[in-house]
């Protein structure tokens, strides 16, 4: 393979309406990287240039590495950025229940590896066309795939920031999206943070504003405005690695080729025939009973957990210990924050709380001790006349 000429460029602004800049960009060829930080006053700038400090001393463990190596390599970046940033959240006070968003990509031999844990994207540019190579983690996203939301529908649902999951907001982070991408001559990555699309809710003007903009830096300065010019409601960060030239290109462009990691499997059990055949009998009858005593006795079963500071029912399971809980969100309680709770309770939140059904999710959630803070301490419900010799009436029970 011949090593294509890269280059590079970026931009973050603090948008129009956040009175900080709360993202972070990185641009150290050839790691590139955004991060969408959270957590209020100057937590999020904390988080995001925490994530990316750490990704960049990476670099040299990076060197020489290709494609899916280079990739599990990011995610090892990512673990490490993740444990950086939730370490910070536990011990500084300002900056408890901080996270951020990571999107990064390391280029080596005409392969992009990318890496990807929030809302932030990572698109490709190939012959005038712009493809999506990220997904989203966010609730919205989820309803997506699952048919319960169009497109247009999560690109505007007051929702949309609500990500499923972040670096620094949990002791490990598992789910790092990981994929490799062979670059051809003339192909531009796009790392942007939702800054961008959220306000260019189309990702065909991103499109033209990058086919419109050879020079990457013109081209960055333009996304940036473009968001802008539509309300800048967010931070906005974009960074643009250029592949070589079109010109170098002897052919039309391929189609995208897009490498992923197999799912990790678990080696096979060796078992006698006589021993499986048993087993196997054993799991049919002990499914049978199973299948007869949900059907008899319950429906589904949830758990009220929590997502980074977001309260949610998922249809899943609980974690133990530091692994959190896992499965698809259900339902979101946008009122409620994890801040508000005890620490034990927001470790059992971390790891979720088994119910049977959302409304006893809910009870389960009113029940939870929760810190009392100035605007949290309830009213003293006006007391009634103390009348002398009459007994307070006697509590019963719900
Ligand atoms: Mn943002």
């Amino acid at each position: 393979m011949t090593d294509m000429r890269i280059r590079a460029a970026s931009k973050t602004d603090r948008g129009r309406v956040r009175e900080q800049n709360e993202d972070a960009v990185l641009s150290d060829l050839p790691l590139v990287a955004v991060a969408d930080g959270m957590g209020g006053h100057k937590a999020g700038e904390v988080a995001s240039t925490l994530a990316l400090e750490t990704i960049e001393r990476w670099k040299e463990r990076l060197e020489g590495k290709e494609g899916l190596d280079a990739a599990q390599a990011l995610k090892e970046a990512f673990g490490e950025a993740n444990r950086v940033v939730w370490e910070r959240s536990r011990s500084d006070e300002d900056v408890a229940g901080m996270g951020t968003t990571l999107t990064a990509a390391w280029v080596f031999d005409d392969v992009a590896a990318v890496a990807h844990v929030g809302d932030s994207r990572a698109y490709l540019l190939r012959d005038g066309r712009l493809s999506r190579l990220t997904e989203d983690q966010s609730v919205v996203q989820q309803w997506v795939r699952e048919g319960k939301l169009s497109e247009d529908e999560a690109a505007t649902s007051p929702r949309r920031n609500i990500i499923l999951q972040a670096i620094g907001t949990e002791p490990t982070i598992d789910d790092v999206e990981l994929l490799t991408v062979d670059l051809e001559p003339g192909d531009r990555l796009l790392l942007a943070s939702d800054g961008l699309h959220g306000m260019l809710h189309d990702d065909d003007r991103i499109r033209e504003i990058l086919v419109g903009h050879p020079d990457p830096a013109d081209a960055c300065r333009e996304l940036v405005e473009a968001a802008n010019a539509a309300g800048g409601q967010d931070n906005i960060s974009v960074v643009i690695l250029d592949a070589g030239a079109e010109a170098e290109r002897t052919g039309p462009a391929g189609p995208i080729v897009v490498g992923r990691p197999a799912p990790s499997r678990r080696r096979p059990l060796r078992l006698g025939r006589r021993r499986l055949a048993y087993l196997a009998a054993t799991v049919l009858g002990l499914l049978l009973i199973g299948a007869v005593v949900v059907l008899v006795s319950r429906g589904p079963s949830y758990v009220l957990a929590s997502r980074g500071q977001i309260v949610v029912v998922l249809d899943g399971s609980p974690g133990s210990g530091e692994t959190p809980a896992r499965g698809r969100v259900v339902k979101v309680f946008e009122d409620e924050n994890v801040e508000r709770f005890s620490d034990p309770a927001r470790d059992q939140l971390r790891r979720g709380i088994a119910v049977q059904t959302t409304a006893e999710a809910e009870r389960r959630l009113r029940n939870l001790p929760r810190l009392l803070g100035p605007q949290d301490t309830p009213t003293p419900a006006p007391s009634p006349p103390a009348t002398p010799g009459l007994t307070a009436p006697a509590e019963t029970a719900p």
